[in-house]
This record gives C-alpha cells, sequence and structure tokens, in this order.
C-alpha cells in the first residue's frame, strides 16, 4: 500500500477543489430530517448535482454512469467534500454506499446496467430490507419468506429498522427461499417499494423523525430477474454488502468527526482563556483522541487498498466500525464536558456550536447497533481476523 497521493490524485483533489469552492457558496441549508418529502428532494439535488459535474461514483465503473478512478480517489472525494461542508450523502446512503457496490461485485450485466445509473443521478432512493423482529444479530434466521411462482417471486413477511423505508424506490431484501436450510436458505432480491402488497409503516422516533419503518410483504411478487447472484447463495451476497456497509460506508462521517475535534480542540482554548486555565488531562483526552482518529484514518486506508485489490472490503470493516463508534463517543462525551451546561444553549451562537453535541451525543448511541452490534463485530473479529474459536 503506498500511503501517498500521486500526481493524478493530486490533479483531481486540486479540481475538485475549485468545483466546490465554486458550488457551495450557492448550496441552502438541509431542510432536517423530520421533513421527508423536502429531504428526499434536497438529497437528490445535490446528487444530481454532482452527477452532472462529473463527480458520483468517482470508483464506480464508466459504463453504469460512474468515473472509472480509483478507491483513492474516492477518498480524497469524501475528505475534501466533507471537510468544506457539503452536503451529507443523507438518502442516498444505501444506494450509494451498499445497495450500488454490492449490484457491482455480484450483479448480473443487465442489473448493473439498469439499476446503477439511476442511483448516481439521484434519480432513485434505496432501502435494505434485512433485519426482522426474530432476526437482528442473528440474521440468519430470518423468516421472511418467498417462494418462485414461474417468473416471481412470492414474498410474505416482515422487515423492520428499514431505514429510509418511507421515501425509498427499491429495497436490498433478504428473504429465505429454502425454509430447511439456514445460512443456505437465503437470498438476496432488489425489490421496488412500490409493489402492491407491500405496507410501509413509519415509526416515529424520540426525536420526531420517521426514517425508520416496518415493512410488511403479503403475497408481493418480485420478477426472479430481480435475484442477485445465485438463489439461496443471498448470505454471501449479504457478506458483500456488509463488507461496504462497515468498511466504507461511514468513513465521511469519521473525517468530519475529526474536523469536529479540531473544532473542539479550539473551543477549549476559547473557554480556557475566559476561565483563566485549561485542565491538562483535557489537553491528554484531545491528544489521545486526536492519535486515535488518525489510527482510524490508517485503518480507513488499509481498507480502501483492500478494496482497491479485490473489489470488496474485508473483514477490517469490524475493526473500524467498532472502534469508530468508540472513538466518537468519547469525543462527543469530552465536549460535553468541556461546554459543561453551555452544550445545552451554545447551539447556534458561533460556529463551534455546529458540533450540535447533544444531537451528537444521542446519535452515537446507535452507532453500536446499526450495520451489526459491537458485540457482534467484537465475535467476527474475534473469529475471522484473530482465528479465535466460535
Ligand atoms: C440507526 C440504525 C439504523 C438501522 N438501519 C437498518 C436498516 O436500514 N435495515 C435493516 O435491516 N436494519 C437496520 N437496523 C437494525 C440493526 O441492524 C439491528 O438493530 C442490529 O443488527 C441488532 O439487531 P436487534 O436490534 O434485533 O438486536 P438483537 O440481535 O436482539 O441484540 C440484542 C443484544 O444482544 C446482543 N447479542 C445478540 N447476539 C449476540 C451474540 N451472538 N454475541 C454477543 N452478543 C449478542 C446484541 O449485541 C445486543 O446488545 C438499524 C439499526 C439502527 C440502530
Amino acid at each position: 500500500m503506498d500511503i501517498n497521493y500521486s500526481e493524478t490524485e493530486i490533479e483531481f483533489r486540486d479540481k475538485l477543489i475549485s468545483w466546490l469552492d465554486e458550488v457551495l457558496p450557492e448550496i441552502t441549508e438541509s431542510p432536517g430530517n423530520l421533513n421527508r418529502v423536502a429531504l428526499r428532494e434536497y438529497d437528490t439535488a445535490w446528487q444530481k448535482k454532482l452527477f452532472e459535474a462529473g463527480y458520483a461514483g468517482v470508483n464506480w465503473p464508466k459504463e453504469y454512469g460512474g468515473q472509472g478512478l480509483s478507491p483513492t480517489e474516492q477518498l480524497i472525494f469524501l475528505e475534501e467534500t466533507t471537510r468544506r461542508g457539503a452536503p451529507y450523502v443523507g438518502m442516498n446512503f444505501v444506494g450509494l454506499l451498499h445497495a450500488g457496490p454490492t449490484i457491482i461485485a455480484c450483479g448480473s450485466d443487465e442489473q448493473k446496467a439498469k439499476y446503477l445509473p439511476p442511483i448516481l443521478s439521484g434519480y432513485n432512493i434505496w432501502c435494505q430490507g434485512f433485519s426482522e423482529p426474530n432476526a437482528g444479530s442473528d440474521l440468519a434466521s430470518l423468516s421472511t419468506k418467498a417462494h418462485r411462482d414461474g417468473d416471481v417471486y412470492v414474498v410474505n413477511g416482515q422487515k423492520i429498522w428499514t431505514s429510509y423505508g418511507d421515501t425509498a424506490d427499491y429495497c436490498e431484501l433478504l428473504v429465505r427461499t429454502n425454509p430447511d436450510e439456514k445460512h443456505a436458505g437465503i437470498s438476496w432480491l432488489i425489490c421496488p417499494m412500490n409493489l402492491s402488497g407491500i405496507d410501509i409503516r413509519p415509526i416515529k422516533s424520540l426525536t420526531g423523525s420517521t426514517e425508520f419503518c416496518e415493512v410488511f410483504f403479503e403475497d408481493v411478487k418480485i420478477p426472479v430477474e430481480n435475484l442477485v447472484g445465485e438463489e439461496n447463495a443471498g448470505w454471501k451476497v449479504a457478506m458483500v454488502t456488509f463488507s461496504f456497509e462497515r468498511g466504507t460506508a461511514f468513513i465521511s462521517e469519521q473525517i468530519g468527526a475529526f474536523y469536529q475535534l479540531e473544532e473542539l480542540a479550539r473551543l477549549a482554548n476559547e473557554l480556557a482563556a475566559e476561565s483563566g486555565t485549561l485542565d491538562a488531562g483535557i489537553k491528554r483526552e484531545i491528544g489521545e483522541l486526536r492519535a486515535a482518529f488518525l489510527a482510524l484514518w490508517a485503518l480507513t486506508k488499509r481498507n480502501v487498498s483492500q478494496a482497491e485489490k479485490t473489489g470488496v472490503p474485508g473483514p477490517g470493516g469490524s475493526v473500524f466500525k467498532l472502534y469508530f463508534g468508540q472513538v466518537k463517543k468519547s469525543m462527543c462525551d469530552l465536549a460535553l464536558r468541556i461546554l459543561g451546561e453551555q452544550a445545552l444553549y451554545r447551539e447556534g451562537k458561533d460556529e463551534a456550536t455546529s458540533l450540535d453535541l447533544v444531537t451528537q451525543r444521542i446519535y452515537t448511541l446507535s452507532l453500536s447497533i446499526a450495520a451489526g452490534t459491537s458485540q457482534i463485530q467484537r465475535n467476527i473479529i474475534g473469529e475471522r481476523i484473530l482465528g479465535l474459536p466460535k
């Protein structure tokens, strides 16, 4: 792995920075998570802008609308867009960061041609239908059934915690096609969300948002041509999805958190100047967090470098996901300690408040659950990386 950027990569970065400097001043603020229709409009409008300017799918194949560049250039794209405060990937998360990459790795040519370009142009939003009320960590025990009837699969069952289920056009759906097998009885289907028999019930979260949904399937007919990979080999395809979801999907959040730490250090200095003292323990914690973020960055480059060689990030994604969740939580805890009661009213007063600390701290709770819990990541690291017994 070469951790230095090549001349072409530096040129790519310079061009991107000029483009961002030109377009970002015109971009308005996001309407926020509560206004789902406006948020879809906002997130997809930014994606469309990227597509038109030749910055969508930096490392996706050219024939499907991508730029055909390397994962390292994609990393540079994420670094610069995050550093400059460009809109977050938002509702395009599943399509761009794991459903699309899974189709690139495992889909047929027809599937790639049909589904990839509308993801890149912001035309289609995707969601993930994996978890069920009785199948979360033990996902392979899922029971949403699909039986083949001619040229369709007839699907019956229920999914839960389907993020963006309320706005998505397509779902990456795991179904049981063989009831006599566990892992070897699962298939990965592309499910259009407008099919008859699909009932989407948004779940209102503590913050008032309805991005999670329960999705019910009653005799839903999905064309057999929407099967990705082989029938009953969907577990392998799902592992590819997870390797992208855990290994590379959170990179821009990681970069964003690193800039938040810089902002936090500035804020700590500012408050210390007001009170005349800066606690040595706080200085040390900021230093340790900075080192932790640099270690995460090195790990990200390692995962990206592996993806560059094999097309798919490896189990290192579990290390990244576990550690990122811990570091981000420690950073938010420290921020709340530095700010004290000011965390409650500082919001909106100056630049440092863009930390939006209380919300960020609550959000970190979900990082230890989403895309597989921290305990499950530890199991994977123990078994697949350290070679420990099951
Ligand atoms: C923000 C967020 C977004 C999400 N988005 C989606 C989505 O879009 N699509 C989707 O399908 N799902 C989504 N999920 C669901 C998520 O994948 C599940 O919540 C997660 O896999 C855990 O499953 P569970 O909730 O059923 O918990 P359970 O599996 O019931 O786990 C309960 C507890 O037991 C522990 N545990 C279970 N088994 C073991 C074991 N073998 N060893 C050690 N500990 C164990 C777990 O770590 C956990 O602490 C999302 C969740 C969150 C928080």
